[in-house]
C-alpha cells in the first residue's frame, strides 16, 4: 500500500513553506484530519495498521486515544481490531479520562494517534491508563514524524522522542520533512512567506 501516495491524493501530504506548532519553519506539512476525512479512507488505512499489529502478535483488550487528533484513527483501529475505543481528553490544562470511560485492572491497552511527532500527548494518555490499573503493551498512529523508532525499520530514535524504548510504536509510514529554524530558513530568505496550515494548536 502506498501510504504517502493516499496521503497526498487526500491532500493530507502539504508541499510548500509552513510554520509548525513547533514554530519551526518547513517545506511539508502532515495535515492529518484530511487523510482521515473520507472514512473509506480511515477503514483502510485502520485496517492496515491493525494487520501490522496482529501480525506482530501484539494483543490488545481496547485502544485509547488522545484527544482530538487521536479519537478518528483510535476508534477505526478498534473497528479493525475487534476491540473498543476509548479517549482521553484535556480539560484545564491536564489530559483526564471522562464521560463514564472506565479501566479495568490488567486490561491491555494500545495507545492510538493519528500522527506521532515526540509522541507528548500519548505518553499522557498512557500515563492516565497506568494509573488507573490498566496496562499499556505498544503505541501505534498512521504516521510517524521520524522522532520515534517505528516497528519493522531499524532507525533510531532521536532524543525528542518521549515514547519509551521497551513499547513498539506501530506506524504505516516515515514522514520526516526538513526543518529550518525561522531565522535560518532558506525559504523565509527566497522571500516566501510562511503559513500556519492550523492544526489543534490555531
Ligand atoms: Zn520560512
Amino acid at each position: 500500500m502506498d501510504i504517502r501516495k493516499i496521503y497526498e491524493d487526500a491532500k493530507a501530504l502539504l508541499n510548500g513553506h509552513f510554520i509548525l506548532s513547533s514554530g519551526n519553519h518547513s517545506p511539508n506539512y502532515l495535515q492529518s484530519a484530511k487523510v482521515l476525512e473520507d472514512p473509506k479512507t480511515a477503514e483502510l488505512l485502520a485496517t492496515e495498521l491493525a494487520k501490522i499489529i496482529k501480525e506482530a502478535g501484539v494483543e490488545v483488550d481496547r485502544v485509547c486515544a488522545p484527544a482530538l487528533g487521536g479519537i478518528i484513527a483510535g476508534y477505526e483501529l478498534a473497528r479493525a481490531l475487534g476491540v473498543n475505543s476509548i479517549f482521553v481528553e484535556r480539560k484545564e490544562g491536564r489530559m483526564q479520562l471522562r464521560r463514564g470511560f472506565e479501566v479495568k485492572r490488567g486490561e491491555k491497552f494500545i495507545i492510538c494517534e493519528d500522527i506521532i511527532t515526540t509522541g507528548g500527548s500519548a505518553m499522557e494518555a498512557a500515563e492516565i491508563i497506568e494509573n488507573l490499573g490498566g496496562e499499556v503493551v505498544a503505541f501505534a498512529a498512521l504516521a510517524n514524524r521520524g522522532f520515534c523508532k517505528r516497528y519493522g525499520t531499524d532507525k533510531e530514535p532521536k532524543r525528542e522522542c518521549k515514547l519509551p524504548k521497551d513499547k513498539p510504536l506501530f506506524a504505516l509510514e516515515d514522514f520526516e520533512f526538513e526543518i529550518y529554524s525561522p531565522n535560518n530558513c532558506p525559504l523565509c530568505k527566497d522571500g516566501s512567506i510562511a503559513i500556519k496550515p492550523g492544526s489543534r494548536d490555531s
